[in-house]
């Protein structure tokens, strides 16, 4: 970007000239009515990346319970000939907290879905994203959405 009245390029203001809107350097600007400072090509490229960063933050994968999680709880525990004691135990939580979510009593964290997937072995967490569909991993050989729980 240059003057344009005198084409320097050293920090440049939208001013009203006679009638005329132009981009004009400081020294410019005072034939003039400064309007706005005119952005550096630095200051437009910081704004840009903040904008990028936002639109990665909302493409990232919602996370969210599946609907039947109870009952695939329930399932895992009894398949392991476990009560839920014993496996509120074993994942740190109280015993109440296992039978809350095996009722499908209020709803459950992703924190402590986390841990009963690990422990049980079982899915319980989705992602709510069309970045993640598996056919989409199929073809791209992109992980899993179990692979990247495991981590
Ligand atoms: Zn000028």
């Amino acid at each position: 970007m240059e003057c344009d009245m005198c084409g320097s390029s050293e920090q440049l203001f939208k001013t009203q000239v006679e009638g005329s809107m132009l981009t004009v350097c400081s020294q410019c600007a005072k034939h003039g009515t400064v309007i706005s400072r005119v952005k550096t090509e630095e200051e437009v490229q910081r704004e840009t990346k903040r904008v990028n960063r936002k639109v990665v933050v909302e493409d990232e994968p919602v996370e969210t319970i599946v609907t039947n999680y109870s009952s695939l709880i329930k399932k895992a525990r009894e398949s392991k000939n476990m009560t839920q004691e014993e496996v509120a135990k074993k994942i740190n939580e109280k015993e109440s907290v296992l039978h809350h979510a095996e009722n499908a009593e209020g709803s459950l964290s992703i924190a402590l879905a986390r841990k009963l997937e690990r422990f049980l072995g079982i899915k319980l967490v989705e992602f709510e994203s069309y970045e993640y569909e598996p056919e989409k991993q199929a073809e791209s050989g992109a992980l899993t959405i179990g692979d990247m729980i495991k981590k």
